[in-house]
């Protein structure tokens, strides 16, 4: 995908529900210190802002 955007930071997308939805899973799991459901969460918001609103996530994005 040529014009992919490519950020170090994740901003949930305004009016995304799953945008929402992963993004507050992923802070509750770190608060939990949960450490598998974080690394699930991260998996699964890299994939649904890569396919769904075309932005590449960084290596170490936070
Ligand atoms: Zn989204």
């Amino acid at each position: 995908m040529a014009d992919a955007v490519t950020k170090r930071r994740f901003t949930p997308e305004a009016g995304c529900g799953r945008c929402a939805r992963l993004d507050a899973a992923r802070r509750r799991a770190a608060r939990d210190r949960d450490r598998s459901a974080e690394t699930d969460a991260r998996v699964l918001i890299k994939q649904h802002i890569s396919a769904d609103h075309g932005t590449e996530l960084a290596v170490g994005w936070s």
